[in-house]
C-alpha cells in the first residue's frame, strides 16, 4: 500500500495543485486515507473542495490502481457545484454536475423526477453548465467527480439504478455531503433529508467507501446529531478555529420599525454617498437584507441617487459596467451568472450587491472586503458564515451588523436567543462572545482594540 504521504503528492499533481495543501486539509485526507468517516468543520476560505477533490485520486494510489476512483458530492446548492465544475473541467478533470428536472443547457436531464416536497429550493435555479453529461457516461464511470443535489441522488430511478451498480460499488471511494449547515437551515425538512442521505452510505458502506460531511460552521451538540443521522461510524471530527482575525466585528442599532423608510434610508444615504465618490474604489460590499421588497427599495434608492455615476467609466453605460446589482432567488439565471462571474474575479467593477442570503454560499469571491447586515440572521451560524464571505485576500474587512428592537424580538420568527444576546452585548469582546459559543476558548485576533470590534474599540 502506497505511503500516505506519496498519494497527497500523487492527488496534487492529478489536480494540478500549484500549493500545498494545509495542515488541517490534510488532516481531513488522513483521517480519510485511514478508512474513517468524518466531519469536517471549516470556515469557507480554508479550501475544503480541494479536500475532496483529492479523493479520487489519494484512493486510486493508496490501492495501486490504474485509473482514478468515483466522488459522489452531494450539495444543495446549484451556484456553488456550478462553480466547481466549471474550474475542473477548465484544468481537464472529468467532473460534472447533476441537474434537477426543469434546466436548461448541456447537463443531463433527468427524466421522471419527483416533486420536490420540502421547502429546500433557494437556490434550485437553471444553470448552464460547460461540461455535457450523458447518462452513458456516467454508467460508464467517465466522471470522477460527480456533483448532484440529493433529491437527485436518491429519487432519480436511472440514477438509483446506476449507484448500485457493480461499477459503482467497485469505483466509489467517498460520499461528501457539502454545505451541511445550509441543509439545517431547511427546519423541519432537514432531518428527513439527512435521513435520506444516511441512504447514501449504506449503499456505500466502509470500509471502501469513506465518507466525508463539510460544514462551515458547527456547535459541538450540532456535530454530534449530524453523525448520528447520517449515521456515519468510526467518525473523525476535525474542526478549524473559526475566528476571522481580518474581520472586525461592528453592531449598530438602527432606526425603529415605525419609521418605514426613514430606517433604511438612513443605511443607504452613506452607501451611496461613498459609492459614488468612490466609484470602482468602493470596498466591494455584500448588503444582507432579509426581505424582498426592501431589496428592491435598497436597489432603487441607488439607483436614484447615483444616477448617470451608476456605471464605470461613466462613458460607457452598459450592463457590464454597472457598479451595483441585486440578487434573488427570484433572479433569471443569466444575471445570476454576470454577478457570479463578477465575483469571482479579483477587482470586479460591480462594487455593491444587495443580497438575500444565498448569495455567496461556497462561492469563491477573494475581493469582498465588507458585509453588512441590514437586519440580523436568526441564528449565530448564519452570521458567522456570511460574514466570513468578506476578507478572502487575507485584506483588512468590516462586517456590520445593524438591529433595532423589532428585529430581535422574542417573537421574531426563527430567532435564536444566542443572537439575540449577541446583538445586546455592549462589553465583552464580540469576537470572544462568538468563538465561545462555537465552543473556542482562544482568540486568535492580536491586533489593536480598533480593529477587533466595535466594543473592544470602545474600550
Ligand atoms: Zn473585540
Amino acid at each position: 500500500m502506497t505511503s500516505f504521504e506519496d498519494c497527497v503528492v500523487f492527488a496534487s499533481k492529478a489536480l494540478d495543485l500549484d500549493f500545498s495543501l494545509k495542515d488541517k486539509q490534510l488532516e481531513t485526507l488522513r483521517a480519510l486515507y485511514n478508512g474513517h468517516d468524518c466531519v469536517s468543520v471549516m470556515p469557507t476560505g480554508c479550501g475544503k473542495s480541494v479536500i475532496f477533490q483529492c479523493l479520487p485520486w489519494l484512493f486510486q494510489c493508496k490501492r495501486g490502481l490504474q485509473y482514478p476512483l468515483i466522488t459522489l458530492v452531494v450539495s444543495p446548492l446549484t451556484s456553488l457545484m456550478q462553480d466547481q465544475v466549471m474550474t475542473l473541467c477548465e484544468k481537464g478533470i472529468k467532473a460534472c454536475f447533476l441537474n434537477c428536472e426543469g434546466t436548461h443547457g448541456s447537463t443531463y436531464k433527468l427524466r421522471g423526477e419527483e416533486e420536490n416536497d420540502s421547502d429546500d429550493d433557494q437556490d434550485k435555479t437553471d444553470v448552464h453548465v460547460s461540461c455535457s453529461t450523458s447518462l452513458i457516461d456516467l454508467q460508464r464511470g467517465a466522471y470522477n467527480i460527480i456533483y448532484a443535489h440529493p433529491e437527485t441522488l436518491l429519487n432519480n430511478k436511472n440514477i438509483s439504478s446506476m449507484l448500485r451498480s457493480k461499477l459503482y460499488k467497485q469505483r466509489v471511494c467517498a460520499v461528501v455531503i457539502d454545505e451541511v449547515h445550509m441543509m439545517s437551515e431547511w427546519g423541519m425538512s432537514f432531518r428527513k433529508a439527512f435521513k435520506k442521505l444516511s441512504e447514501l452510505v449504506c449503499i456505500f458502506p466502509l470500509p471502501d467507501t469513506v465518507h466525508l460531511a463539510m460544514t462551515t460552521t458547527a456547535t459541538p451538540t450540532a456535530i454530534k446529531e449530524l453523525v448520528d443521522d447520517l449515521q456515519f461510524t468510526d467518525t473523525t471530527t476535525i474542526t478549524v478555529n473559526p475566528d476571522r482575525p481580518n474581520i472586525k466585528l461592528e453592531i449598530q442599532t438602527r432606526l425603529p420599525n415605525i419609521r418605514k423608510y426613514e430606517k433604511l434610508d438612513e443605511l443607504l444615504h452613506p452607501l451611496a454617498q461613498e459609492l459614488r465618490d468612490l466609484l470602482s474604489c468602493f470596498p466591494l460590499t455584500i448588503v444582507y437584507i432579509n426581505q424582498l421588497e426592501a431589496l428592491g427599495y435598497c436597489y432603487q434608492y441607488i439607483e436614484d441617487f447615483l444616477g448617470e455615476f451608476s456605471y464605470f467609466p461613466v462613458h460607457d453605460p452598459i450592463p457590464e459596467n454597472r457598479l451595483f446589482a441585486q440578487f434573488h432567488k427570484d433572479y433569471t439565471s443569466k444575471m445570476k451568472a454576470h454577478i457570479v462571474c463578477q465575483l469571482r474575479k479579483e477587482n470586479p467593477t460591480l462594487r455593491l450587491i444587495f443580497a438575500t442570503v444565498p448569495l455567496g454560499m461556497g462561492l469563491n469571491a477573494p475581493g469582498i472586503s465588507r458585509v453588512i447586515h441590514f437586519q440580523p440572521p436568526t441564528t449565530l451560524e448564519k452570521y458567522l458564515q456570511e460574514i466570513g464571505r468578506a476578507g478572502h485576500n487575507g485584506q483588512q474587512a468590516t462586517a456590520i451588523l445593524y438591529y433595532n428592537m423589532s428585529d430581535i424580538a422574542p417573537n421574531r420568527k426563527g430567532l435564536s436567543e444566542e443572537i439575540r444576546k449577541f446583538c445586546l452585548n455592549k462589553c465583552t469582546c464580540l469576537r470572544k462572545h462568538l468563538l465561545q459559543y462555537f465552543g473556542f476558548s482562544n482568540v486568535l485576533y492580536c491586533g489593536s482594540p480598533e480593529n477587533c470590534c466595535s466594543n473592544c474599540q470602545k474600550k
